[in-house]
């Protein structure tokens, strides 16, 4: 049995060639299948508007839905009554503002609205909400306390990242930065974020005199937001600095309004200036986005990818894990796909932060790690994107996997970051998915700290097992 075994099938005779495996029907390439046409015009609000209207970036944004009564102005009797009352309701107890461009709002499927992935995503319903985990703060990642400077973030040795505004194209409910993003809310008084010169002078001065500093991250808020010329004077000003070696502008606008990048030829253009003057210094400027469900991904979003991909800027995603949005194999496959034949690398999968307000949104750790082990191996390595917990309390992002201790029954996962804050760091899976008896456990501050106290020892005496049985140092 130890001899070599023949591997792969008989050669192919010169007219006929043996397919080892049937051919696959190209129509179940659900992935190259996109939305196209006016699938607007079934809303009724938009029923007479033309294509070149609506793939205006300025008239999607001052058409966008920003309260419930523009929501049913636009939707009108697509929806039962009910379901503004309940979407009423739902605006008046979150922590996010509410802005739905014209273009998400017509791929909701309002026939089920409850249901429907981008609806789930970015309109709140009361009916569905649930308490939020006993373990939450509203910055659950320590990005203030990490904070040298308003805005600016340092919590890994070589790179930070710069809020550079408080606005986003589209306002996602489940957004880590509920605590500045977006207007003021009934739950929620801003930290606020603006767009002024002096707090970005203070932030350039403190990355210009931190040597170890290589790589920025522009984000917000959104890089959407910015003006051209705010684009091109923090692209500058980075570029010029002799440490920065690496820049990501980071915006979810493809994913929410991707007509921008066909008809703000000045934001563009300002982008793709900043990444030429980068490529002849040598240093790599990006674009990372934000798409959640393939469902974002129209014939519009292609054509506005395809733009960017001749201006040869690389396009990497970053999606989080939501229940009833993309927590299932299927749906996180087509869109690992989807983006790939977009030519967006799909980078990271982040395990839904403990986020005010969405628990509903939630899943368990172990969920990310049934749709890794799944999405691994559909497709190049490079567009398989890594399932990260991004670790409450400013542990940074960690692998999902890589969990010092996970007790399944508590929902209580333990990561460590040695190499970016000493300590242990934990995740709490959703309360309302554990077994009734552990749902009780979690009514009592005393029972709590008794949960937590065993997984870390549990944690502590894994790490001394496996340090006895490696020779890594
Ligand atoms: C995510 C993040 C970064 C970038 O991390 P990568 O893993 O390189 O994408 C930098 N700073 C902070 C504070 C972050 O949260
Ligand atoms: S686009 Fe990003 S920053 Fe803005 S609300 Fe959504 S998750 Fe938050």
């Amino acid at each position: 049995m130890d001899q070599l075994k023949t591997i792969g099938a008989k050669p192919a005779s010169e007219d006929t060639i043996q397919h080892i495996k049937p051919r696959v029907d190209p129509a179940t390439l659900h992935h190259r299948q996109l939305l196209d046409g006016a699938f607007w015009t079934k809303i009724p609000a938009y029923r007479t508007v033309d294509e070149a209207t609506f793939l205006d970036h300025s008239w999607q944004a001052k058409n966008s839905i920003t309260n419930p009564q523009k929501l049913l102005a636009a939707v009108q009797d697509l929806v039962p009554k009910a379901f503004y009352e309940d979407v009423e309701q739902g605006f008046h107890r979150s922590p996010m503002s509410i802005r739905v461009s014209p273009y998400l709002l017509s791929l909701i499927d309002w026939s089920d609205p409850y249901n429907d992935p981008l609806r789930r995503q970015f309109v709140p319903v009361a009916s569905r909400l649930l308490p939020d985990h006993p373990k939450l703060t509203l910055d659950s990642l320590h990005e203030q306390a990490d904070a040298p400077v308003p805005g600016l973030t340092h919590r890994y040795p070589d790179k930070a990242l710069f809020l550079s505004l408080d606005t986003c194209p589209v306002y996602c409910r489940f957004c880590t930065r509920s605590y500045a993003v977006g207007v003021d809310t009934d739950v929620v008084d801003k930290v606020s974020l603006k767009a002024t010169e002096d707090r970005w002078e203070a932030a350039f001065r403190y990355i210009s005199e931190r040597p170890e500093l290589e790589d920025i991250v522009v984000s917000g808020g959104d890089s959407y937001q910015l003006k051209a010329r705010q684009i091109t004077l923090i692209g500058n000003r980075l570029l010029e600095m002799p440490n920065i070696r690496r820049i990501r502008f980071a915006t979810k606008g493809p994913a929410v309004m991707p007509m921008k990048l066909i008809t703000d030829t000045e934001w563009v253009d300002a982008l793709t200036a900043v990444v030429e003057r980068g490529r002849k210094l040598h240093k790599e400027v990006v674009l990372h986005t934000h798409f959640n469900h393939p469902n974002e991904i129209t014939a519009i979003t292609k054509r506005a990818l395809d733009g960017v991909f001749e201006r040869g800027i690389i396009v990497r995603n970053q999606s989080v894990l939501q229940r009833g949005v993309n927590d299932s194999v299927a749906t996180m496959q087509l869109l690992v796909k989807r983006l790939g034949h977009c030519q967006v690398h799909p980078y990271y999968v982040y395990v839904h932060d403990l986020v005010k307000g969405v628990e509903d949104l939630r899943t368990t750790l172990q969920t990310a790690l049934d749709i890794e082990k799944a999405v691994r191996g559909v497709t190049a390595g490079f567009h398989t994107p890594t399932f990260v917990v991004d670790a409450p309390g400013g542990g940074g992002k960690r692998v999902a996997h890589s969990f010092e201790h996970y007790d399944r029954e508590t929902g209580i996962s333990v990561f460590a970051a040695p190499s970016v804050k000493p300590g242990f760091f934990l995740y709490f899976d959703p309360i309302d998915t554990l077994s009734a008896e552990v749902q009780e456990r979690w009514k009592s501050p005393a029972e709590q700290d008794k949960m937590v106290e065993l997984a870390i020892a549990q944690a502590k005496a894994n790490q001394q097992a496996s340090a006895r049985a490696s020779s890594v140092r």
